[in-house]
């Protein structure tokens, strides 16, 4: 059983053969719009890997929120803690152009209102095995719930995205962190990109680190001296939008089972290998079937 506290966005995405300049206009070539967000996606991942998952957020009243609702419960989420407010959802604006370059404007709409969790809220959190958030909604509503989770000994698994300097009462609460490179060197608060430096640093405030590395898988340190690189599944990369995400929802599950560290990195990096190896990002985050297939290769 897995609780995600955290965002959920509609991502409007228009290509664009250059993007514009400021005060310039492009004419764009084609437009999707795509559910997002790290939090919906996170738990749209771990749900389609298997996992009993809860969430947590907010839409607005607009024409997005019955989409974003419906795409979590498509996916198997359990929705009874996600609250509609007033005013807009949380969207994204994006641009791409044809070399892939982009441009993202985020509102955070209604996932800025998810301010004071409930005590239903609390309970959708105690009764889990692992709480998983990132930094897509107001910083103290994460450290709310970790500080629940926490008090509860549900196990709370951060995944400190996007980057932003955390609060000590949050870092206590953090069993594992999972980050990339950036966000490592970021809330290490150094420029070291060397993986294993980083990990150190880590360590200094949280008692587990995974770290994810790209084409080059992920990586793995603890207080107690344990080490552990995991290469990725070797594949043909079309798209990494999400790999992070189908990434951080199935260590999720494989963490809440308790599956052995090195195993469940390596079920992680099979599920963002999955998603990479296709277009799109909601729609690329693979099934429990899909990952166990690449697993097993
Ligand atoms: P983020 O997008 O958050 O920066 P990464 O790029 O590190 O995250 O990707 C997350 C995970 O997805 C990696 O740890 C790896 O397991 C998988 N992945 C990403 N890109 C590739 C790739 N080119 N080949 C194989 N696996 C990949």
């Amino acid at each position: 059983r897995v609780t995600v506290v955290g965002s959920v966005n509609m991502d409007l995405v228009a290509t664009a053969p250059t993007l514009p300049r400021p005060g310039e206009t492009v004419l764009g070539d084609g437009f999707s719009t795509v559910p997002g967000g790290k939090g919906a996606n996170q738990a749209v991942a771990a749900a389609r890997a298997g996992a009993a998952c809860r969430f947590v957020g907010a839409v607005g009243e607009d024409t997005f929120a019955g989409e974003l609702r419906a795409n979590l419960a498509a996916a198997g989420v359990d929705t009874e803690r996600l609250r509609s407010t007033p005013g807009p959802s949380g969207v994204a604006l994006i641009a791409v152009d044809a070399a892939a370059e982009n441009l993202i404007v985020v509102a955070p709409g209604a996932n800025a209102t998810l301010t004071a969790l409930t005590d239903a809220d609390r309970a959708a959190i105690t009764a889990a095995d692992v709480l998983l958030c990132q930094l897509e909604i107001p910083l103290d509503t994460v450290v709310q719930a970790a500080a629940a989770a926490r008090d509860a000994g549900v196990s709370v698994v951060l995944n400190a995205a996007p980057a932003r300097p955390l609060p000590a009462a949050l870092l206590q609460a953090v069993d594992l962190l999972v980050v990339n490179q950036g966000e490592a060197a970021a809330i290490a608060g150094i420029g070291e990109q060397d993986p294993s430096r980083l990990l150190d640093a880590l360590l200094a405030h949280v008692p587990r680190v995974v770290m994810t590395l790209g084409a080059a898988g992920a990586a793995y340190a603890d207080r107690d001296g344990q080490r552990l690189d995991v290469p990725a599944p070797r594949i043909t990369a079309v798209d990494t939008t999400a790999a992070g995400d189908a990434f951080t929802g199935a260590l999720a599950l494989a963490w809440a089972q308790r599956r052995p560290i090195a195993d469940t990195l390596r079920w992680a990096c099979a599920a963002g290998a999955v998603c990479a190896q296709r277009h799109g990002a909601a729609t690329a985050l693979p099934t429990r079937a899909e990952i166990d297939q690449m697993y097993a290769q």
